[in-house]
């Protein structure tokens, strides 16, 4: 393990696999990272953890220091908000309770969804989508998004989530996830770190933006994602004073996917301004 625990590091915490909605496995994932000059990994799958052990050993086998992770999806102010949780104890049972808990209603919203869809002429898609799902437990709007490209509906994901799964589309269904409380409790009570996800994604008004960060601040969350895949140049900047502004550490991560549909690979992000306390600063004894 590099011994200088400082911003200059390429650190990749976010990213999916097979285990939510990702298309690589994570022993596939972590060569990639490797090859692309990742010196601190971690996989956040949505709501999950089943792919930590399998993580682990590919990391351990590169010699590439690792950190636990995972992705909670939560309700806050009737937005999803997405909690990264990093550096747990990922054997701890309130956390895979709380976890098993969050994944449970996905299948009920998947067969509304698909209901929806079928309204608008689109047929099967539950089953569709269900063909592109790893983890059935983990079906989710990336799943339908691949059938729908798949059956030449649409011409790439994005063009999906636009027409067709975004609130007040046919497919789209409201659904309830965990409580922000709750997220960072399992998180923190597992020994691990609380981190708000690309903050810049959410459609806050500032006034719900300040509520999230004092609430998350107020239940024992410590960081933020400064430089994600899915931040501007400009968003890292503003969320990089966010950071000092509430005391929390900072987070990188690619969010990375897919090699056909993600944008950022492993790896490949600017370094966290220096004025920042990186998150691994805080982690330094869960990295295995
Ligand atoms: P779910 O947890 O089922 O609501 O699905 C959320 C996932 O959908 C996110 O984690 C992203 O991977 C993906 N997603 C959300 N919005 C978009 C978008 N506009 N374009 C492509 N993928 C998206
Ligand atoms: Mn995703
Ligand atoms: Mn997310
Ligand atoms: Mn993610």
């Amino acid at each position: 393990m590099k011994t200088t625990l400082n911003t200059q590091l390429n650190a990749d915490l976010h990213c999916h696999s097979v285990v939510s909605d990702g298309t690589l496995t994570p022993e596939v994932l972590a060569p990639r990272a490797k090859a692309n000059g990742v010196e601190l990994w971690s996989l956040t799958d949505h709501d999950e953890i089943g792919g930590q052990d399998r993580a682990l050993a590919a990391a351990r086998a590169l010699s590439m220091p690792y950190l636990t992770g995972t992705e909670i999806s939560v309700t806050f102010a009737g937005h999803t908000v997405h909690i990264v949780g990093l550096g747990f104890d990922h054997h701890n049972s309130n956390l895979t309770q709380g976890l098993r808990q969050t994944r449970g209603g996905r299948e009920e919203r998947a067969r509304e969804m698909s209901d929806g869809l079928a309204k608008v002429g689109i047929h099967g898609a539950y089953e569709g989508a269900l063909k592109f799902a790893g983890n059935p437990e983990l079906i989710s709007r990336t799943h339908f998004a691949r059938f729908l490209v798949e059956s030449a509906v649409c011409q790439d994901t994005s063009e999906v989530f636009r027409r067709f799964l975004t609130e007040n589309k046919p497919g789209f269904v409201p659904h309830r996830w965990a409580s922000l409380k709750e997220a960072v409790q399992w998180i923190t009570q597992a020994q691990g770190i609380a981190v708000i996800a690309h903050p810049a994604r959410y459609r806050f008004t500032p006034n719900e933006e300040y509520a999230l960060f004092t609430e998350f601040k107020n239940h024992g969350g410590q960081a933020v994602e400064v430089v994600t895949g899915s931040h501007t140049a400009a968003e890292a900047q503003r969320y990089a004073s966010t950071a000092l502004e509430f005391g929390l550490a900072a987070s990188r991560g690619s969010d990375f996917h897919s090699p056909d549909e993600s944008h950022t690979d492993l790896g490949s992000l600017p370094f966290l301004p220096s004025k920042l306390t990186p998150v691994w600063a805080l982690l330094a004894d869960r990295i295995q």
